[in-house]
């Protein structure tokens, strides 16, 4: 396997410092040695979706463990903040997010009421009172729920889902919407099931691996110890995407001893398509095999329809256009077909690149049409793998924290409804649900009563933060849960916003789970240890909120335990039957098996996966503009962590371009600019990086200021966060003549 350089620890290279990392974390987290010992030995990580159990995996043997998980755990075992600074939050309004964060956990239930200058401390009576009187006060329909991803358990999703159900309202979402929706929409229209295909395992022998839109090493950082064993075995791997990410180019691996010295190249192949442009590259690949004959013809008779209809669709489509759509050369799309048809066995893994678009459902069904082209669904060490980036996404919605879903498998309609209620013994709505993107919408319209968020924070995750700002100034009663401040908390209540402190998943009683991007359930023990002033189980706060608001039905709502929430979960998404007997450090099941639509049996009628005919988007960039997408640095979804990218090591506020376009502005590497378009500005430092030309990308949540609201896939409502912007100097950092 090709080593990056003989000189040991990547010297001179700009690379993650893993095990300074290490150190820093050590430091950071000393105050509470044991307990965040106990918490990374036998927890289960609240980072990505990997998964974990303690420090291992079920993937492969030895240590598992990333600095997104030890940069993350101070939050799990910090101290609690003095409540007094919380009397005024004007004074908070200039701190950053990570520094609220640092002040420490919420405590205490807090009420800040319309004209208060500040929160102040209430008991958790007087707090569920209020609660209680408004959501009994207001129509169901005027009630919306939104439930992150952060540390949330199974159990918690769950809970959440059926109180909100038992106070009469779909309106139910969770971070899945702005992350990965697409992918469970466009799956689940083409092959009948909305998860991954396949197993980590399954990359690691396999011939190729695609990234397509996704950069495992900032966020999901172990997947480069299964690459790096994937490399061993010899397989490819290529990378499709408007930068040449230098994570997937080569990395340190800190748990394999050689490449923690020597580093590893891992891409074979690079095919950098315009932003958006992966709809047309992909069509100029399946026109290729189609004309080279290289369809695997057998799969396709045999397990899908509409292969014709695509194919009529791809003839009607020139190499020109298809060249002109996703910014390469046909030669390209041949490279990547050939290299696709001499791979026996293949596993495609994409994220935000591919999903973060007004056609992100279509986007996923283009890598379904190239997979079932290919027949590498349901089949060992092939696979179609949505890879997810937050610990307990992949759960919320299967759980049913989700408005067109009770759970999963089944929609919202009057059958499932009927279904529930002989399980809840009340019965659910069958009204429209909104969406995350809906709620905010309702909320600036004046229609929304009440807002209960658990975790999340849509001022940084949601396009266009001034109207989002207006938005939840706008709800009469908005209810946040969490486990620390946030910057949408201190936003001015129209009547009031309320405080719940959340415990984390190590602290709740009877444990919980969580379901990673694998489907695989694995059991998060309860770690001893101190527990913060008031905080209290997630999945309690909800139950007892909703006891309070209908005490006449109580019996309905209760559970005595995380371990009674288990047991009816298996009755209630029977895809989890397993979850009800997982109660152990270690314990887990992969619902579904190792790979779903084994033997290429699909659960859509007649048992055939469909091919969706797909026309490339229009991806014209004007002259004179550029078009912008976010990335992500040392962070963990919207929370910052540190202002150097360790891969790119580039800062926060650099405005990342081609060095032939910033020639073209005549601007150098450290130029100061201005990116604007008509809804606002970013002032940044140009920074030279390795991305196709007329492509730019700055920082994401500080880039939000330029995506526009309102523009959304119409099949799911994922915003799309890509932008047209300008570029201009503001002064020129060079000196000398
Ligand atoms: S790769 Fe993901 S699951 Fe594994 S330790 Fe890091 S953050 Fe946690």
């Amino acid at each position: 396997m090709e080593h990056v350089s003989a000189v040991p620890f990547g010297m001179g290279f700009t690379k993650p410092h893993n095990y300074r990392e290490v150190l820093r974390s050590a430091w950071d987290n000393k105050r509470q040695p044991l307990f965040t010992w106990r918490i990374l030995r036998d927890g289960v990580c609240d980072g990505c979706a990997l998964g974990t159990t303690g420090l291992r995996d079920f993937t492969m043997k030895g240590i598992h463990l990333c600095t997104v998980r030890l940069n993350l755990l101070p939050l799990n075992t910090m101290g609690p903040l003095d409540i007094r600074v919380l009397e005024d939050v004007a004074s908070l309004r200039s701190v950053s997010s990570k520094d609220l964060r640092s002040l420490g956990r919420l405590p205490y239930p807090m009420l800040r009421r319309r004209g208060d200058a500040g929160f102040r401390r209430i008991y958790w009576d007087e707090a569920l009172g209020i609660a209680a009187r408004r959501i009994r006060a207001a129509p169901p329909d005027r009630i919306a729920f939104f439930v992150t991803s952060r540390g949330m358990t199974n159990e918690s999703y769950y809970v959440a889902n059926k109180a909100a159900r038992f106070l009469g309202t779909n309106h139910i979402d969770n971070s899945s919407r702005p992350c990965h929706s697409p992918s469970t929409t466009g799956l689940k229209e083409t092959i009948g099931v909305a998860a991954s295909t396949c197993s980590y395992s399954d990359w690691i022998g396999s011939d190729l691996i695609v990234f397509f839109g996704s950069d495992v090493p900032n966020n999901q950082p172990v997947s480069t110890k299964y690459l790096y064993h994937a490399k061993k075995q010899g397989t490819k791997i290529a990378v499709v995407n408007p930068m040449r990410e230098p994570g997937l180019e080569r990395y340190w691996v800190p748990s394999v001893p050689e490449s923690a010295l020597f580093g590893t190249r891992f891409a074979d192949a690079f095919f950098p398509v315009h932003t958006g442009g992966d709809i047309a590259f992909i069509n100029g690949v399946l026109k290729h095999m189609i004309e080279k004959g290289w369809v695997q013809d057998t799969f396709v008779a045999e397990h899908t329809t509409g292969f014709e209809a695509l194919r009529a669709a791809l003839a009607t489509q020139s190499w020109e256009e298809l060249e002109r759509q996703s910014g390469l050369r046909r030669e390209a799309m041949f490279d990547f077909a050939d290299l696709y048809v001499r791979a026996r066995t293949a596993v495609f893994v994409w994220s935000m690149g591919i999903t973060h678009h007004r056609f992100g459902v279509d986007n996923v069904k283009a890598i379904v049409n190239l997979g079932l082209a290919g027949g590498i669904v349901g089949r060992e060490k092939c696979g179609l793998m949505p890879i997810r980036g937050h610990s307990g996404v992949q759960g919320g919605s299967e759980m049913g924290a989700n408005p067109k879903d009770y759970g999963l498998g089944f929609p919202v309609d009057e059958t499932n409804a009927d279904r529930f209620q002989g399980i809840w013994g009340f019965r659910p709505p069958t009204a429209h649900g909104m969406t995350a993107v809906g709620m905010i919408d309702a909320a600036h319209a004046g229609g929304l009563d009440v807002l209960y968020m658990a975790g999340g924070n849509f001022l940084e995750t949601l396009p266009e933060p001034d109207y989002v700002q207006q938005a939840l100034g706008r709800v009469p009663l908005r209810i946040h849960q969490d486990i620390v401040l946030t910057s949408s908390m201190l936003v001015d209540p129209a009547y009031a916003v309320l405080l719940f402190p959340a415990q984390t998943r190590y602290e709740q009683r009877g444990g919980g789970t969580q379901t990673s991007t694998e489907r695989r359930v694995y059991f998060s023990p309860e770690i001893p240890g101190r527990r913060i002033g008031e905080s209290r189980a997630e999945w309690e706060i909800f139950m007892e909120l909703a006891e309070r608001a209908r005490p006449d039905a109580t019996k309905q709502i209760h559970f005595e335990d995380a371990r009674a929430i288990r047991a009816e979960i298996a009755k209630a998404i029977p895809s989890y039957d397993g979850i009800q007997g997982l109660s152990q450090k270690g314990d887990a099941f992969q619902y579904g098996g190792p790979r779903l639509c084994e033997g290429g049996v699909f659960p859509m009628p007649g048992g055939r996966a469909r091919f969706t005919p797909l026309w490339p988007p229009d991806s014209h960039i004007p002259e004179g503009q550029f078009l912008l997408s976010t990335r992500r640095g040392k962070q963990f979804n919207s929370m910052i962590q540190g202002d150097v990218d360790p891969l790119l090591g580039a800062h926060r506020r650099d405005v990342l371009m081609a060095q032939e376009d910033a020639a073209g502005l005549n601007l150098q590497e450290g130029d100061e600019v201005l990116v604007s378009n008509d809804l606002g500005s970013v002032r940044g430092t140009v920074r030279f990086a390795p991305i196709r030309p007329k492509n730019v990308q700055i920082y994401w949540p500080e880039g939000n200021v330029l995506i526009r609201r309102g523009i959304v896939d119409p099949a799911c409502e994922m915003p799309d966060y890509n932008s047209l912007v300008r570029i201009e100097a503001i002064r020129s950092s060079r000196v000398g003549p």
